[in-house]
């Protein structure tokens, strides 16, 4: 039975819409269901709910949104395995990757659960005479998410959880290629006594993306995906009046030096770099190896692991990598490993004809390793997005600084290394927005702010943690004298914060 992947407005989920798309399951190559692609009348409708629901949950003391999403955490917990399955499904990694995304959009959850303590303002007394100041942190009103394919549940969970408890509203746009995950996150959250309209999935393309960028009742868009429509989502929504946040995509480096534990750099690279088949924006894609020996090593180090890579449906327990999450897509990365190749780069192993007994149809390839890679070619300049790694080759620590600076995108990079002084030149010279000394993929917790910089991110704000409280609330500083006291009469029961 084909599923259909409708809309979820005001507090149910919606008739289909009169334009869908086939959604795959990567593994199979077979379809899974038809995701609604929705009209601009049909995302108007969503709008005008949220923007009905808000003045009540604006009103919602911060507490009892905060008890909301203690409920929904455990709802989260009982339901891991279901929603982790619909991941692997439709995006194709594999189920305890699955799961791990699912803890790390928890983890946002987790967060946003200390609201009252997070929305606290400043406060100065006697800023004159009699005179005090003080600012508080109000909700913008109804706020927008678009979210890219290669996280369905965590990217949307960087976004919501924060701007709920802040006391907005919100429209979710997930990628159309695995909507089901966050269909489910909506349910969820109704179950866990969210009210109807504060929080809506509108499924759909360019279409339904264009009415949040420009519709007047939008205040602010969220977005994560690739770097073009990030660019234009943000000059979009800017032109139009609202704050946007937008990250982009990336191609993030990791410096071997010649003193690094070159074990633990090529498990680190393994993970890395072919972990959710390289559909990670924190992947590594770039081994930078300082020196011809740290290069000779790693690549008799890796190809052996790479080509022994265990490779099938995410949902089969023990793989390693799943397929990719389309054909197109996989096609994509075929024909950046063509490039390679015709650029002079030397494929060391080549995973491009790699098919899984019994799933011949699925979207799979192998691991791909590029050894003699040069800044030049477009295997290193573009963000390839599949499970390739290329090997850089540069004669020493500056140049290996010089060449990630040059880089355009600037979301995340490590060193490898057991020296403190370089480790901690690279942290203060590097111009990337999130560094690992010693870990490949420095993801900050929910408790910090996620974010790239250069062509990752448009926009001051990075996602979740403190900067994700900035970006979904708005600051009123108010100055206040009062002539005399006001008193009430006495009071005998203890307060009940209601
Ligand atoms: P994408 O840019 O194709 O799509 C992202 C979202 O934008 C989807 O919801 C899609 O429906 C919508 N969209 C696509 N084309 C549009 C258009 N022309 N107009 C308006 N909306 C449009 O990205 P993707 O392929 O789903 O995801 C992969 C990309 O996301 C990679 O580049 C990856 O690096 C990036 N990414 C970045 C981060 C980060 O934190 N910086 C995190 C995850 C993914």
């Amino acid at each position: 039975m084909t599923l259909q992947l409708t809309h979820f407005i005001n507090g149910q989920r919606t008739a289909p819409s009169a334009r869908s798309q086939t959604v795959f399951e990567p593994a199979t190559g077979q379809p899974r269901g038809e995701v609604s692609l929705a009209s601009a009348s049909e995302v108007e409708q969503a709008i005008a709910q949220a923007k009905a629901a808000f003045p009540a949950w604006a009103a919602t003391t911060p507490l009892n949104r905060a008890r909301i999403l203690f409920r929904y955490k455990a709802l989260l917990e009982q339901h891991a395995d279901e929603l982790a399955e619909l991941i692997t499904r439709e995006h194709g990694k594999v189920f305890d990757d699955a799961k791990g995304e699912l803890t790390r959009g928890l983890e946002v959850v987790e967060f946003a659960c200390g609201i009252p303590h997070l929305l606290k303002g400043e406060h100065s007394e006697q800023v004159g005479g009699g005179v005090d100041a003080w600012s508080v942190n109000q909700p913008l009103g109804v706020v927008a998410g678009i979210a890219p394919f290669n996280f369905p549940a965590m990217v949307p969970m960087w976004m919501f959880p924060i701007a709920l408890a802040c006391g907005n509203c919100f429209i979710m746009k997930p990628s159309e290629k695995d909507p089901s995950a966050p269909l489910r996150l909506a349910e969820l959250l109704k179950d866990a006594g969210l009210p109807d309209g504060v929080f809506n999935v509108v499924n759909g393309d360019k279409e339904a993306v264009d009415v949040l960028l420009t519709h007047p009742d939008i205040q602010a868009v969220s977005f994560v995906g690739s770097t073009p429509i990030a660019e234009y989502i943000y000059a979009t929504g800017c032109a139009h009046g609202k704050r946007v946040q937008a990250l982009g995509g990336a191609k993030n480096h990791m410096v071997v030096m010649p003193d690094a534990d070159l074990d633990q750099a090529v498990n680190a690279l393994m993970g890395a770099a072919y972990g959710s088949a390289g559909e990670r924006c924190m992947a590594i894609s770039v081994a930078v190896a300082v020196g011809d020996q740290v290069a000779d090593q790693l690549i008799a180090a890796l190809a052996p692991k790479v080509r022994a890579l265990k490779i099938g449906d995410g949902m089969s327990p023990g793989m390693e990598m799943g397929p990719l999450v389309s054909a197109q897509h996989l096609a994509k990365v075929k024909d950046y490993v063509d490039a390679g190749v015709s650029e002079g780069a030397e494929l060391v192993v080549d995973g491009r004809e790699h098919k899984v007994p019994g799933l011949e149809q699925g979207y799979f390839m192998g691991g791909c390793l590029f050894d003699r890679v040069t800044a030049d070619m477009s295997i290193y300049r573009e963000e390839i997005f599949g499970p390739v790694l290329c090997v850089v080759r540069v004669p020493d620590y500056a140049s290996a600084v010089k060449l990630i600076n040059a880089h355009e995108y600037g979301n995340g990079t490590a060193i490898f290394t057991r020296d403190g002084d370089s480790a901690r030149q690279f942290c203060n010279e590097i111009q990337v927005g999130m560094v690992g000394v010693n870990v490949p993929i420095p993801v900050p917790m929910a408790f910090h702010s996620f974010g790239g910089w250069k062509r990752s991110l448009f926009g001051p704000l990075h996602m979740h943690g403190p900067d994700g409280v900035r970006f979904y609330t708005k600051r009123k500083a108010i100055t206040a004298r009062w002539p005399t006291g006001i008193r009430s009469g006495a009071e005998f029961i203890m307060p009940t914060m209601k």
